[in-house]
């Protein structure tokens, strides 16, 4: 009976041994399954982490605001690249207060005085150099979670220069509207008090004085007009429509168009095109361009004398054209000036014409626009004459949106 009693309780052992060791295993390899999954969530962890601060290094490099952090007792801890472009820097300033780093005392005073009051301020600073910039800073404190103690404090800079710019700009331009509507308005009511307070009674007086209203008025008229054509030409919504044509029909139409203003001045005006030579142009927009040159050509030409257009292909998909007039000129000072808003060369004779000051300033956003350039050579008593350039192009038709 023992034998087999001991057979039976050793395979009994046996078969226990066996379930244990199995359960043994199972358990190591969850054990070792949950070792590799903390490695892989711990690895995983470590990349978002690096990920994460790649992507701010990268931001925090790649932004339009200069960016500067100063640890707790003043000191540079990272400065970005627009920082150091627009304070030009180029040595390492980390480790430096902004005094040192940039001789800016305004802003060092600012830094302190936030530390002291733990609260954000700002501050505007010009730096000197061939232009003057105009910078916005902005700073902020980083405080402790008591709130007790400053841990960092965070400079953002913004360039202002081309937002102050573009504000002169506006506020010269409405001035110079505002001024050009003024001057015809007050010489209208001044002509109609006078033709109310009696004048009227008098034909002959009162004919001069209502020619002279209706000249005014029509100053007022192509203002309005050539404002409204270069507020159109820069909000750009209009997508212009390029087409290959030929380019002597177009400057025969405006010929036609102003044959009656050329012949009361007894100009001549000749098209010198060549047939068959095709531009890439919006119609449109060229019909005015030639329509304001060739009208200049007009009014400052000599009496008798000529105004002529030719092109010619001076490249490979490149044509030149030329509105030539043999009149005043320009004084060489100011060649450069008059495709400027509202510039005269000569005001009293361009406001007699009933000039805007605006037809140059026109043409040259509509030159640009087809990709060319406009420019003007002249020679006072003989004459001006202006250029400009269109493609050629065999790829014509295509539209684009005007910028
Ligand atoms: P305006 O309406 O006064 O003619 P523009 O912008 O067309 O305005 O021209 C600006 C100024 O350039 C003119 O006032 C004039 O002094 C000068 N100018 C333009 N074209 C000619 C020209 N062909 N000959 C002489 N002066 C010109």
């Amino acid at each position: 009976m023992w034998p087999a009693l001991v057979i039976a309780l050793s395979a009994g052992a046996a078969f226990l041994h066996l379930r244990w060791s199995r359960r043994c295993e199972a358990l190591a390899r969850s054990v070792d399954r949950l070792k590799q999954d903390a490695r892989e969530s711990a690895a995983a962890h470590e990349a978002d982490i690096a990920r994460s601060h790649a992507e701010q290094a990268v931001l925090f490099e790649s932004m339009t605001e200069g960016v500067i952090v100063l640890d707790a007792s003043s000191r540079i801890q990272v400065a970005n690249a627009a920082v150091r472009q627009l304070l030009d820097v180029s040595k390492d300033i980390r480790g430096q207060t902004v005094l040192e780093a940039f001789r800016l005392g305004d802003l060092h005073a600012l830094v302190e005085r936030v530390r002291v009051e733990k609260a954000g301020g700002s501050l505007e600073i010009e730096l000197p150099g061939l232009s003057v910039r105009t910078l916005e800073v902005n700073v902020a404190v980083v405080l402790s979670p008591d709130r007790r103690l400053v841990q960092a404090v965070i400079l953002v800079f913004h360039d202002l220069t081309r937002l102050n710019e573009l504000e002169h700009t506006r506020q010269e331009f409405v001035a110079n509207v505002s001024h050009e509507l003024r001057t015809p308005l007050s010489l209208i009511k001044g002509y109609v008090e006078t033709l109310i307070e009696g004048a009227k009674d008098d034909p002959a007086v009162a004919s001069k004085f209502l020619h002279t209203i209706l000249k005014h008025t029509d100053r007022l008229t192509y203002l309005i007009e050539d404002l409204l054509i270069l507020s159109k030409l820069e909000s750009g919504r209009e997508a212009l429509n390029f087409q290959r044509e030929e380019f002597r029909p177009l400057v025969e139409r405006v010929v036609d168009e102003l044959q009656t203003a050329a012949d009361s001045r007894q100009i001549g005006l000749v098209n010198e095109v060549p047939t068959e030579l095709k531009v890439r142009m919006d119609v449109n927009r060229m019909h005015q361009v030639l329509l304001n040159l060739m009208d200049n050509g007009i009014k400052y030409g000599r009496t008798g004398g000529v105004v002529t257009v030719t092109a010619r292909e001076v490249g490979e998909q490149l044509v030149e054209v030329e509105v030539q007039d043999n009149g005043q000129g320009i004084p060489v000072e100011a060649q450069d000036r008059v495709f400027e808003r509202f510039f005269r060369a000569e005001k009293a004779r361009s406001r007699e014409q009933g000039g805007t000051g605006l037809g140059l300033s026109i043409v040259k956003h509509i030159v640009l626009s087809h990709g060319g350039k406009v420019w003007v050579t002249s020679e006072m008593g003989r004459g001006s004459t202006f250029y400009f350039t269109l493609q050629g192009g065999s790829h014509g038709g295509e539209a684009a949106t005007y910028s």
